[in-house]
């Protein structure tokens, strides 16, 4: 009788402590939400960086410019300290000289291929491509995939430009998934074209999007295979060379791209930091990217990460929250066409013994949030999905497994190493509309929708914070 007695005692007391948290955390998370949605400035600072600062691929001036930035917008907000680590990134121009244009013969009545019309196709390198050295002109092959390039062969590309003409998936509810789907078209597909002997490459851009806006990104070519010219083609215009194709399949495009390669330069990821008042030795990270695309204002690509993150060290600040774990909100430089920063700050965590317990990213875009993918193990995820009707109450209803954000994914560095790595999961149905185009834009950002955003960023670091991220019980 006294055993039971002493159980329920047991019970009723863990049972009102974590009542007691529960209540204390619902509170902190409203404080959280009003000072994000009535005092928050990364609207502010987004609109600072997309227009006094704009595009800012890694390597080249903005992009420094828009270190500085990060540095003194951190600093003003006084948190224990901010630091530059030294980052070597690539550094590729576009130029200022790209363009297509073909020339269709229309069929006017009887009169066969009477009338000639000129095209001037919406097109944009893709990142890193070599340019053309003047104008290439050959006629164009179309496919669909990688084996359909194989089964034409050498004899029927040699000498031609191939059009990839693949769009994303618009049957996957995951953009992202869409996304990842045509993915290798556009980082694989020039080296795949020149090994049977194309001349350039031409992609579809990877957007849902029924538009004219071209979306540049990554391409890699593989070592010794020779590299050849590759651009991105709006939708509309890749819809219009298919069909023109078709009439006049001998049609030969012009090419002209300005691209040109630098040395590698050497640039920063911004590192600030709160120190922790009880496990100072032990690491929440929170960052996005502050490298863009070249086009644009690398708005919600990843402008809307950057603020966002800003503003969570901004919250807590403000709120005169003192964290028990050292939080540290990192700008990383070179997410795009390398990922530079997130190695980099990886492994200057390594080697100076740094324990991460979680990391927490926004690369999706400023849209409203809809909850957090975990890439954690089993018990992780279970403490996570714990605090759901916390964040149920904000709309935040998705706590499950997903991929988190590249910057931070070398924190882990294996499925043996415990720390939790989240991803601010958002409503992605619009992202590739704007994603690596001049669409990518401020007034494309949804004030509320970056707030809310930054809102849940800082509620989760504060759970996270407060109940720690073990790894067993
Ligand atoms: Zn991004």
């Amino acid at each position: 009788m006294k055993r039971i007695f002493t159980l329920l005692l047991l019970c009723l007391s863990s049972l009102s402590r974590s009542q007691s948290n529960f209540s204390a955390d619902s509170v902190m998370l409203d404080r959280v939400y009003n000072e994000v949605l009535l005092k928050g400035e990364c609207y502010n600072n987004l609109r600072y960086l997309c227009k006094n600062i704009g595009q800012r691929l890694a390597g080249s001036e903005s992009a420094a410019k828009a270190i500085e930035w990060g540095k003194n917008t951190l600093q003003a907000y006084q948190p224990t300290n901010v630091i530059l680590m030294p980052v070597e990134v690539p550094h590729w121009s576009r130029g200022n000289n790209e363009y297509g244009k073909y020339t269709i013969a229309n069929k006017v009545g009887s009169k066969k291929k009477a009338l000639k019309t000129a095209v001037s196709p919406a097109l944009t390198a893709l990142g890193g491509s070599v340019g053309t050295n003047g104008e290439i002109t050959a006629e164009v092959v179309e496919v669909k995939s990688f084996d359909e390039l194989k089964a034409l062969g050498e004899e029927n590309i040699k000498g031609k430009i191939v059009f990839f003409n693949k769009a994303m998936d618009p049957m996957l509810i995951n953009t992202g998934a869409a996304y990842g789907g045509a993915y290798p078209i556009r980082g694989q597909g020039p080296s795949e074209a020149a090994k049977y002997g194309a001349v350039a490459c031409l992609i579809r851009s990877l957007t849902l999007a029924n538009d004219n806006y071209p979306h540049t990104g990554a391409t890699r070519y593989q070592d010794s295979i020779p590299q050849i010219p590759a651009a991105a083609l709006s939708a509309v215009a890749a819809r219009q060379l298919s069909a023109d194709l078709k009439q006049n399949p001998d049609l030969k495009f012009t090419l002209h791209l300005s691209a040109i390669a630098y040395p590698r330069t050497l640039q920063a990821n911004v590192v600030a930091e709160i120190k922790g008042s009880e496990f100072p030795n032990e690491y929440i990270t929170i960052g996005g990217h502050l490298d863009s695309w070249d086009i644009g204002e690398g708005a919600h690509d990843d402008g809307a990460g950057i603020v966002q993150s800003i503003e969570v060290l901004r919250t807590l600040l403000a709120l005169g929250y003192k964290p028990k774990h050292t939080i540290r909100v990192v700008l990383f430089i070179n997410e795009e066409f390398g990922n530079d920063g997130g190695m980099v700050y990886a492994d200057s965590c390594r080697a100076q013994n740094l324990k991460h317990i979680a990391a927490l990213e926004s690369d999706a875009g400023g849209f409203t949030p809809l909850g957090f993918n975990c890439d954690c193990n089993d018990y992780q995820l279970e403490v996570f999905q714990s605090w759901k009707p916390l964040l149920e109450k904000f709309s935040l209803y998705v706590a499950q497994r997903g991929g988190s954000g590249v910057d931070i994914g070398p924190l882990k560095k294996d499925e043996s190493d415990t720390v939790a790595l989240f991803g601010l999961k958002v409503d992605g149905q619009k992202y590739f509309d704007y994603h690596h185009s001049n669409n990518d834009v401020f007034e494309n950002v949804n004030e509320r929708e970056l707030k809310l955003g930054a809102a849940a960023m800082t509620s989760l670091i504060y759970l996270i914070d407060q109940n720690g991220m073990p790894a067993s019980k």
